[in-house]
């Protein structure tokens, strides 16, 4: 990076938006009010505009106008700009729509926030194998490479990839014998359960030593200040989820799955688990989604890719990205390289930081759902 680059101010990136014009509103985008969620990190500019659901498709060449007004303010790096549905007076908080399940035990109590870290999101999944971690790692280093202080916490202690993933060995430190430093690489702060027994240990969890190690993963760990702590989840929706979608603060959950898993309805649990909580779902990703020739680059639609999108749609949760069955992303992920860092200028790569922006810009403006829905099954 260049040094003695000029400061971005928030001023100036206001200064630009306001002479983007939305015609059809006829005004610009920050006299319209459209702008929220306004994030500068060392030349990293992230916003999102808020629009009507309806024009959402159609608004893109304002998205890209926003970002080229703002990409050509001195010493900006790097523009982010996401249309995020407006969430208009009718647009009620959910809980006031209509009655919810009451969260067994009164989940709120439970949920104390931790000193420090800005969100917590759980990256979820309705079964295993569907690409839970390996989304959570580029997820976790696209928000990263945003410009944001992020952390990663391995909860699936049945199971923990976070070390290989990540490229981490060796056991964290313990500055006092009762907290834990986190381990670190590329930027972000990790903690697993694998650093702390062997791989070859066979674990057998139960119930209550499940839930201590998690609370104590969260809360007897040294994360410092963080803007996002990405928790990757033990797949699945049984008890043991439930409890710990129950006893972390979370802000939201992502939902990842491959098509057919969609068609099997297990994303569907997985929405339902975190409803049931009253964790705002923050949308979908689909993983897999298509295969991508590595010798021809042709695509193939190899289980119908785009069951995620239509289902969030019914689902009334918002679709975050679809990434495809590639295996540069196998071989990055399991070998210790995420995408994300190893091939930041891969298409890959910037699918993964579209999605950490559109989480990120839900996350600031607190919207949760776009279109907050109640299902009652
Ligand atoms: P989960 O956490 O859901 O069990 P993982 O993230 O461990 O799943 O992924 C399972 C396997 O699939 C891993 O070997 C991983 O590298 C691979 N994988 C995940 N996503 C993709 C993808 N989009 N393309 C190719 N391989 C993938």
């Amino acid at each position: 990076m260049a040094t003695g680059r000029t400061t971005v101010t928030e001023a100036a990136v206001r200064e630009a938006l306001g002479k983007v014009r939305d015609e059809e509103r006829g005004g610009d985008l920050v006299g319209l009010g459209m702008i929220s969620g306004l994030t500068l990190r060392d030349g990293h500019v992230l916003f999102s505009i808020e629009v009507d659901p309806q024009r959402g498709p159609a608004l893109e060449p304002l998205r890209q106008a926003a970002e080229k007004a703002v990409a050509a303010i001195p010493g900006v790096l790097s523009v982010t700009a996401v249309l995020t549905a407006h969430r208009g007076a009718g647009a009620a908080a959910p809980s006031a729509a209509a009655p919810r399940p009451a969260a067994p035990g009164g989940a709120q109590s439970r949920k104390l926030p931790i000193a420090g870290i800005g969100s917590i999101i759980a990256v979820a999944s309705g079964k295993g194998g569907v690409g839970k971690s390996t989304t959570a790692v580029n997820l976790a280093l696209g928000l990263a490479a945003l410009g944001l202080k992020v952390g990663l916490l391995d909860a699936d202690i049945y199971g923990p990839s976070m070390p290989r993933m990540t490229g981490i060995t060796g056991k964290p430190n313990s500055p006092d014998g009762k907290s834990l430093d986190p381990k670190e690489n590329y930027g972000l702060k990790v903690m697993s359960i694998g650093f702390l027994i062997d791989e070859e240990t066979p674990m057998i969890w139960r119930g209550p030593m499940v839930q201590s190690a998690l609370s104590q993963m969260l809360r007897d760990v040294n994360w410092g200040t963080l803007d996002v702590l990405v928790v990757d989840m033990p797949p699945g929706t049984g008890d043991a989820q439930l409890t710990m979608a129950q006893q972390v603060p979370l802000a939201g959950a992502v939902i990842v799955s491959t098509p057919q898993d969609i068609a099997l309805l297990d994303a569907r649990k997985g929405l339902n688990m975190f409803r049931k909580v009253d964790v705002p779902v923050l949308g979908i990703i689909e993983n897999m989604s298509y295969f991508c020739c590595p010798n021809c680059g042709h695509r193939t639609d190899i289980f119908s890719h785009g069951g995620a999108r239509t289902e969030a749609e019914k689902l009334g949760c918002d679709f975050l990205g679809e990434i495809p069955l590639d295996i540069a992303i196998r071989e990055t992920s399991d070998s210790g390289h995420p995408i994300v860092v190893s091939a930041p200028d891969s298409p890959h790569a910037e699918t993964y930081r579209g999605i950490a922006a559109r989480v990120w810009a839900k996350l600031r403006s607190g919207a949760g759902p776009v279109a907050p829905r109640i299902v009652i099954e």
